[in-house]
């Protein structure tokens, strides 16, 4: 088996709110974010990535968002699932390189708190993930606070034969 990669992107609309949930942490400022799930356009981002590396479609496919139960939905179920989905078929998260795209709040107190959720829901180490954020130059739907959005790209190991460390 060989190493897989992985990409993914997400964007939300941003709407009056108490509070943007990304990569599993709440940034508080005077946001929510638009969706049918949490909205976490990060970790929706990963779902995807994770799902694409190993050929297995993307999280709408997944997730409906007609499905009643995926309503208010923790997204970072979605994130478990697909790495659930990635160990059966003999492959886990190496590393992880995130970007997220908001003009305010400046993301820099919450990096650190992000990178930890994201590694404890991949079950891998803080070390093997990186969250980048970047402003809009207050220009399009990001720079102007309608939107929130977030590309992410992962690297998929085969179990077997893993990279001994960035396991934990
Ligand atoms: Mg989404």
């Amino acid at each position: 088996m060989q190493n897989r990669v992985g990409i993914g992107s997400d964007l939300h609309r941003l709407a009056d709110g108490d509070g943007l949930w990304l990569g599993g942490v709440l940034v508080a400022c005077e946001f929510s974010s638009v969706a049918h799930s949490d909205g976490d356009a990060l970790l929706h981002a990963l779902t995807d990535a994770l799902l694409g590396a190993i050929g297995a479609g993307d999280i709408g496919e997944l997730f409906p968002d007609t499905l009643v139960e995926n309503k208010g939905r923790a997204s970072a179920n979605f994130v478990r699932e697909a790495v659930r989905i990635a160990t059966l078929r003999g492959y886990r998260p190496g590393n992880i390189d995130a970007i997220i795209h908001l003009q305010r709040p400046k993301l820099s107190p919450y990096k650190d708190a992000i990178r930890r959720k994201i590694a404890e829901f991949c079950g891998i180490a803080v070390d093997c993930v990186n969250v980048k954020a970047k402003t809009g130059e207050e220009l399009g739907p990001v720079g102007e606070s309608k939107a929130v959005a977030a590309e992410v790209v992962v690297l998929l190991l085969p179990v077997e034969n893993g990279d001994v460390e960035c396991a934990r």
